[in-house]
């Protein structure tokens, strides 16, 4: 199985908005997509129209080693799209894992025992901090994207992600390598937006996905209908910029052709 997280610990930067939309687009040409809410706020969840009564298990429960991934994961109305919700019991669990076994490899832990085959990928939709639910996600992954919103303050805060990205690939996983910089929210009418991607690109270069997402509200929308934007509206400009992220994120994967 693929799996790839998607982190940073700034919140608002489009996190899950990617999570929902890349892991719909995957579903729709034919994968297996298992989508893994990893945030207390749920917004996952709730964004793919699974209410929070409507969640008889959580990732609570598997990190905690009460559930496997099988029994806990649910259909949504996405064919081919699992979830692995959230609830608010997630909240407590950054502080509960400290003393556990394993503290660190429970999510990676659980995704092993997921039977081979069941799905083709798993995406992480990571909290908005760089604690141990986080390094979970990242311990769990072989990939990593991370999304970037053209404001002011992108770049602030990458290098402490990148120094816990390092830590972790050197303590507990040396296979997780960054798959891509996705660029968020651009304004075409704002020249600050412009400026912040051509900063990022300079600084970062080729690690930075060629599709831009732009600042579009039918991708704010649509979780309140419980919808991927791709089903909400496929022809919205933010979709579009999914559709077309979802196919570098298929040429940038080593193994593709092997899963799909
Ligand atoms: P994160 O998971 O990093 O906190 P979200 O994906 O939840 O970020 O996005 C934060 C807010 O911005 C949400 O209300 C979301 O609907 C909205 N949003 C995300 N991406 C876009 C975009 N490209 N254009 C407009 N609104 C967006
Ligand atoms: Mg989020």
């Amino acid at each position: 199985m693929i799996r790839i997280a998607i982190a940073n610990q700034k919140g608002g930067v489009g996190k899950t908005t990617t999570a929902i939309n890349l892991a719909t687009a995957l579903a729709a040409i034919g994968w297996k997509v298992l989508l893994i809410d990893l945030d207390p706020q749920g917004n996952a969840s709730t964004g793919l129209g699974v209410s929070a009564n409507e969640r008889p298990s959580s990732v609570y429960d598997v990190l905690l080693g009460e559930k496997t991934v099988l029994d806990a994961a649910i259909a949504t109305k996405v064919p081919r799209l699992d979830l692995l919700a959230s609830t608010v019991d997630l909240s407590g669990a950054e502080i509960e894992l400290v003393d556990m076994e394993r503290r660190t490899y429970r999510l990676a832990d659980a995704i092993d025992t997921a039977p081979v085959g069941r799905w083709d990928i798993c995406l992480v939709d990571c909290p908005p901090s760089l604690g141990l639910l986080t390094v979970n996600a990242l311990v769990a992954a072989r990939q990593l994207i991370v999304p970037l919103q053209c404001e002011f303050f992108a770049l602030e805060g990458l290098s402490q992600l990148l120094q816990t990205v390092e830590r972790v690939r050197v303590g507990f996983n040396p296979d997780l390598s960054i798959l891509g910089i996705a660029l968020t929210m651009y304004d075409r009418r704002n020249n600050l937006s412009g400026q912040v991607a051509e900063d990022v690109r300079a600084c970062l270069g080729n690690t930075v996905f060629n599709t831009v997402v732009p600042r579009n509200v039918r991708l704010s929308e649509a979780p309140s209908h419980g919808l991927p934007a791709l089903i909400y509206d496929l022809k919205c400009p933010g979709s579009e910029a999914y559709l077309a992220l979802a196919r570098e994120l298929l040429d940038r994967l080593p193994t593709h052709a092997e899963a799909a």
